[in-house]
């Protein structure tokens, strides 16, 4: 018994990165998992590696930003797994320009992913999650949800606002069962940051070391974290004995302790 045993998850951006270790871990813990991301190859493939380990995922095709998309997505979930009792809201996207150069469509694609995405998916489960008295819901904020940095006005606007989301529903919740946390992360070795360091890359010349002592250096971690650090707070936050933890931060900034 591993503590999911008869749990089911539903991941959003389950194709790669953090979303992808997370739907990993939730299933070698004993969750059926449904991994859902825009790129559909992603998800089919890693769907079929947690499935090629003997355990039990499925792949769907889903914008977070678009309503009936999601809607489609958990009655398909629910179709594949029987219930939805567990929420990862991880599908994110980022991107980092000064102000003057942040246009309204890239601002709204990014409050739109982060924030608007994990609005849409978490109303599309939570009312059958209150009504079985039984619910996980983890949202993958960031370290930008905490506080500012240079550059990235609309991701850390964004990543607030699924902090205060979170903090909300969590108040909203009490007694009813379900649980409502949030994952802030530092810098993490994924596809994500690597387009980050590609565009430190082309700001200013640097190689890809160069640019990554860059990132460190101003986020004054030591390393990238790996995507299963990450995995490991989200699956803590899912299992049953975490029923007494709501409405909790959990920070993993990647600042190691001296
Ligand atoms: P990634 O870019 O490697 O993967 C993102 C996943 O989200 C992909 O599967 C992608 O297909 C999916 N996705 C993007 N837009 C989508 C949409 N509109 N609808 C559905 N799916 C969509 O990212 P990652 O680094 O694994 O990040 C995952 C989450 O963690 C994001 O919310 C990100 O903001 C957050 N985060 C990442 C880091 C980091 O350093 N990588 C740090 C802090 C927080």
């Amino acid at each position: 018994m591993s503590g999911l045993e008869g749990y089911n998850a539903l991941i959003t951006g389950g194709g790669r990165g953090i979303g992808a270790a997370a739907g990993l871990a939730l299933a070698r813990a004993g969750a059926k998992v449904s991994l859902a991301a825009r790129n559909e190859a992603q998800v089919v493939q890693m769907a079929a590696e947690i499935r090629s380990e003997g355990l039990e995922a499925f792949a769907f095709r889903c914008d977070v930003t678009d309503e009936r998309q999601v809607r489609d997505l958990v009655l398909s979930a629910r179709d594949a797994m029987g219930r939805v009792d567990i929420l990862v809201n991880n599908a994110g996207t980022a991107a980092s320009n000064p102000l003057s150069r942040v246009t309204l469509a890239e601002w709204r694609h990014i409050m739109d992913v982060n924030a608007t995405g994990t609005f849409l998916c978490t109303k599309a489960v939570y009312d059958r999650m209150a009504e079985r008295r039984w619910g996980r819901v983890v949202n993958i904020a960031s370290v930008a949800g905490l506080e500012g940095g240079r550059y990235i006005t609309a991701y850390t606007a964004a990543k607030h606002a699924v902090v205060g989301f979170t903090k909300a529903l969590a108040e909203e919740s009490r007694g009813k069962g379900v649980t409502v946390n949030a994952v802030c992360p530092g810098y993490v070795d994924t596809p994500l940051t690597d387009e980050t360091i590609a565009r430190i890359m082309h700001h200013t010349g640097k190689d890809r070391q160069g640019a990554l002592d860059l990132l460190l250096a101003e986020s004054g971690q030591s390393r990238l974290m790996r995507a299963h650090e990450v995995a490991d707070a989200i699956l803590a936050l899912c299992r049953e004995e975490a029923h007494g933890r709501n409405g909790e931060i959990v920070v993993l900034d990647g600042k190691e302790v001296p």
